[in-house]
């Protein structure tokens, strides 16, 4: 990423030459993309991360295929940004959503995907795999489903990616796949959206013709690098390796013999390095308080906004009640996760949560 800094700072659209060094890169960097992906490099649009993905293929699709019809179909467990799109298309925008259950483990069932599709619908969006729980959707097959009944689809694979073995782009039967860079150890702000031509879609920026007139906006070529290095690196061989995972996420799994710990969506499959546990009588932001006091980073799935905890809306479609939806802790291992540290949260966990049990 340093030299988009320094020595080729030109700016990839400049005729002069050193705007023409940096597009010589950045052409480069949308063929080493394809290449993994193997697709074409056309099919390749670099943006500024998952959420910008996502608002793309949702509206931008939504709004060219609004003639044929205005009916989106998604899951209750969607990352917001998938979520917030659609709800503003409905509510500003004269949309029609059917948001689809999943069952106790988090997963779709692609029958009830077929049942929910009509003549006006136009646009499927269901995520490959889950950040909260890490339950893997049956996204191929959903796919296919969306493809037998000529149904646009896009899955958000923004943690998929890295942690799955993948061979190509079409082993998703995506119309539309985004990813992000910082899942995989790129840099953050850094993301792509697949564009499975001839598909077309309506900017949802203007002002520019980058990106094969896709997506205004001079191109962040430093990000542009860094993305397309993990990419190359961490994708063809998971950099979450699963046989490096198992036996920590298994270990760590153990928790859930304590008192009060429960292990969500045990029998699912799952990412190799997500792990997450519901606490009913300690709400998330506490317990990651009381873990953080040891050293231990850990996440929930709720968004907290000005002390005021929401339930997490992925338990609550488990079927989980609020307070356990509040309750949910995660653990996300990385590629330089030790046995050591393991062991270290195993000895901790019950002191935190014997912390708050006293206070
Ligand atoms: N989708 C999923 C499944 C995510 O986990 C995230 C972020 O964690 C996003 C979308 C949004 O990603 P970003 O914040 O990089 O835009």
């Amino acid at each position: 990423m340093l030299p988009f800094f320094g020595d080729f700072y030109g700016n990839p659209s400049s005729i002069h030459s050193v705007g023409r060094k940096v597009r010589a890169f950045l052409d480069d960097c949308r063929e080493r993309v394809a290449g993994v992906w193997k697709c074409k490099a056309s099919e390749v649009v670099f943006t500024s991360g998952a959420t910008e993905s996502i608002n793309m293929a949702i509206c931008g699709t939504a709004r060219f295929l609004k003639p044929k019809g205005r009916h989106i179909i998604t899951s209750a467990v969607e990352h917001h940004a998938v979520l917030h799109a659609i709800e503003y298309l409905v509510n500003k925008e004269g949309f029609e959503k059917t948001i689809l259950p999943v069952d106790v483990e988090g997963i779709v069932n692609p029958q009830d995907l077929e049942n929910a599709i009509c003549d006006k619908t136009i646009l499927v969006s269901i995520m490959a795999a889950n950040n909260e729980t890490g339950t893997i959707q049956p996204v191929s097959e959903l796919g296919s489903v969306c493809r037998r009944s000529g149904v646009c689809f896009h899955t958000d694979a923004v943690q998929w990616f890295g942690k799955e073995p993948f061979d190509n782009i079409q082993q998703f039967n995506a119309d539309l796949v985004s990813i992000c860079g910082h899942k995989f150890y790129g840099p953050k702000g850094s993301g792509a959206l697949f564009i499975r031509s001839p598909l077309s879609l309506d900017p949802i920026l203007f002002g520019g013709s980058h990106e094969n007139e896709r997506r205004a906006g001079t191109e962040n070529m430093a990000a542009i690098a860094g993305l397309v290095e993990a990419i190359s690196l961490f994708v063809p061989s998971p950099v979450f390796d699963r046989n490096l995972m198992t036996p920590f996420i298994d270990r760590l799994s153990s928790l859930h013999s304590l008192p009060g710990v429960n292990l969500v969506c045990p029998y699912a499959c799952r990412l190799s390095n997500t792990c997450s546990f519901t606490i009913p009588e300690i709400d998330s932001i506490t317990l990651l308080a009381s873990l953080d006091l040891d050293g231990i980073c850990a996440s929930s799935g709720s968004a907290c906004s000005a002390g005021s905890l929401n339930p997490s809306h992925v338990l609550s479609a488990l079927g989980k009640t609020d307070i356990e939806a509040s309750s949910l802790v995660r653990f996300s291992l990385g590629r330089e996760t030790t046995e050591e540290e393991i062991e270290f949260v195993l000895d901790r966990f019950p002191t935190a949560i014997e912390r708050i049990r006293l206070a």
